[in-house]
Formats: C-alpha cells, structure tokens, sequence
C-alpha cells in the first residue's frame, strides 16, 4: 500500500524519522543518568510503546485511566498515571489494575484527594504507591512548593498511600519567550524552575525525614524542557524521571518554541484538496478534507494558523507561502498569496500544531518508510 492509496485524512508516522527521535532522547536520559518514563499520550499506541522499551524506557506515563487499562492490556505492567485521581469507579478500576499485577503510582495534591484515595486503599496488603504533584510554574494541578512539607506530612499520616516521591510537569515552557527573550533561554528558565521547584521541594521534605534521597522518585517532563535539561543536585536529592510525550513526533507547536527541528517531526498529516479558488485580492484558497477533526482548534505561542503546510513529507521543507489561516469541522483552509501549487485531488502535507490531540482523532496512525505504507496502528484508549 502507497500513500496515495490511503484514504485522507489520514496521519503519517515516519518509521526513520520516529526511530532517530526515540534513539535521541534515550541517549540524553542515559547520558543525564535519570530513567525515561515516555507519556504514552502522544502516541496512544502499543506499538510506539514497545520501540520506547526497546530502546531503554522504564516505564510508562500516562493521562488517564482508560489509557491505564488499555496499556496494561497491551502488557505494559509499569505505568505512572501523571495526574492527581477522583471519583470512586476510577480509584476502583485503580484498584483492579493493581490487583492485576500491574506497578501503577498516581499523583496527589490535595488533601482531600489524597483522603479518597486513602479510604479506597486502606484495606489493600500492599500501600499504593503515590508522588506529590508540585506546581512548579504551570499553574495547574500541583501543591505550590510553601506548602509540600505540611502536605507530605498529612499524605504520609494516611493509611493505604505510600509516599515514593515528587512530579511536576513544565507545562510553562509552552508560554514561549518573553520579550527580548531568546527561545532557548526561555525553554532554560522554565527547565529550571520545573527541575528547582522540585529540587526545592525534596530537599525541605529530606529534611524533614518524609524523603529519603536513596530511594526518591523526583519526575519531571515537558518535551521542551528535556530539549534543555541541565543536571543538579540538592541535599543529595536529584532528579530521577524524565516524562517527555511529544519528543516521539514532534509538531509544529515544538518547532515554534525551539524545541525540535521541522526536519525531525514524524507525524505528518495528508489531505485532499476538495476546492480551490482566487480571492479578489489576489490569494489562490484551496480547501482540503482535514479540519479540526484531524488538525485540532489548538494553536500555541509563536504558531501561525493550524498547522505548517510541506512542500514534501520527504524534505520536510515548509511551504513558506502556504498558511492555514482558518479551519472548520471537515474542511481546512490553505491560502497562498502567490498562487497555489495544488490542483483539486492533489495532496496536502501538513505537521500539526500539537501532536497528541491530533492522535486522539483518529482511529489509527499509519507507519511510513518513503512513500509506502509499512504498519496499521491502532490509537487506543481515544
Ligand atoms: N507529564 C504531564 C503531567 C503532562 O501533562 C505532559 C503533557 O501534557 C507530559 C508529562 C509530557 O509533556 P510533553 O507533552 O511536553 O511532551
């Protein structure tokens, strides 16, 4: 099966391309001496999952627990649900994983989370394992760091948890530069203080004898913020985990931040000019079948429209004159100024703006190597 045999819209993953990004970051992980625990979300797929282990990964991470389930009956038996949990059937289904053998730790950061999942394990032989979400920048889920060491006291006071360490996510590295900010330095400000907050934290709690830096599982992960990790060391406390999702791919989201080269992302989606036009001033339109059902409405800092139009999935080279300024359900705009180079039925390349939510609209993502299509893989737990 070729490309152009494919059905639009459709995502294509890079075999080369995917398999040079994976090799890549578990060669920083090894080289930083911290585990690599990839988010599972970005790609959703048994598949990707097992290139990831091959190469070294320990563990999964993952947002939900649907996407829980679904891994561990694709036989990944390691998995960290990076997000505080809620809701008595979800810390049931928590439950039955755990009954089932598989290593699954969640994160807390409230008290009264942490009480419901106390009260839901408490009778279990073995405490569940559980991190400290820390909000060291992002401004979502997570304790502010005054407040770890009173909050690690309470966990570490409740039946059926057992405090094993600290997560945060640096989800802040996506606010792009500041004015007169360079990229990098950007992505740099925010590795530090994911990596620092966390550092911080254990460091009060080591003191405090409510974390031993033997064992401390201390997590962290962003895709730009491992682009730019920089190793460091408090009270003997150091980083142990990096959960980085998007590096697998890449979009254009990370291109824009700086992150990751255009010439290294993987997936890639094509679709099918339906209509085209001239506008009155001059702009050729043509419309292809990839909207938002496959494009997403997610935009980011330094994006420009829904997604950069290729002149080839081969070169990897942006069609500079070609932006999607607007998108509807099924439809998506490209507007080139100086004319277009599509005629109706030709194809359309286009990398995303964010990877894992492009994923999460199809039911499968299709392996390429050149123009041929080389595996069928099925998005799980969508
Ligand atoms: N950890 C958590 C808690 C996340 O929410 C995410 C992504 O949203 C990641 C890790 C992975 O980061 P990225 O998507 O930048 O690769």
């Amino acid at each position: 099966v070729l490309v152009s045999d494919l059905p639009t819209p459709a995502l294509l993953v890079d075999l080369p391309r995917l398999a040079a990004n994976l090799d890549r970051m578990q060669a920083r992980a090894d080289a930083a001496g911290v585990a690599l625990r990839p988010h599972a979300k970005t790609h959703k797929t048994a598949e990707v999952a097992r290139m990831q282990e091959a190469r070294g990964a320990r563990g999964l991470t993952v947002a939900t627990v649907d996407e829980a389930e679904a891994f561990a009956a694709a036989g990944f038996t390691d998995v960290r649900l990076a997000t505080p949990v809620a809701g008595p059937q979800k810390l049931s289904r928590i439950g039955r994983l755990l009954d089932a053998g598989v290593r699954l730790s969640f994160t807390v950061d409230t008290e009264a989370g942490a009480r419901l999942a106390s009260e839901e394990f408490a009778g279990r032989k073995d405490a569940v394992p559980v991190l400290i979400e820390v909000d060291t920048g992002h401004g979502r889920c997570g304790v502010p760091p005054a407040y770890v060491a009173a909050f690690a006291a309470a966990v570490a006071a409740l039946p059926g948890l057992r405090l094993v360490g600290l997560l945060t996510h640096g989800g802040h590295s996506y606010a792009g530069p500041g004015a007169d900010e360079a990229p990098r330095d950007a992505l740099v400000r925010a590795m530090r203080s994911e990596r620092d907050g966390v550092l911080d934290a254990a460091a009060r709690l080591g003191a405090a004898g409510l974390l031993d830096p033997a064992t401390a599982e201390l997590s962290v992960g962003s895709t730009p913020t491992m682009a730019v990790f920089e190793p460091a060391e408090r009270d003997g406390f150091r980083i142990t985990e990096w959960r980085p999702g998007v590096y697998a791919f890449g979009d254009a989201q990370q291109v824009a931040l700086g992150a990751v080269e255009l010439r290294d992302c993987a997936l890639v989606a094509v679709a099918t000019v339906l209509s085209k036009r001239r506008l009155d001033d001059g702009t050729e339109q043509a419309v292809v079948d990839a909207g938002k059902k496959v494009l997403t409405a997610d935009t980011g800092a330094g994006v420009d429209g829904y997604g950069t139009v290729l002149y080839s999935p081969r070169t990897m080279v942006a069609n500079m004159h070609a932006r999607m300024p607007r998108l509807s359900e099924e439809h998506g705009t490209v507007e080139t100024p100086g004319g277009l180079i599509y005629d109706v039925g030709d194809p359309v390349f286009v990398v995303p703006n964010h990877a894992c939510v492009a994923v999460a609209t199809r039911p499968a993502l299709f392996a390429v190597e050149g123009d041929e299509v080389v595996g069928t893989w099925a998005v799980l737990a969508r």
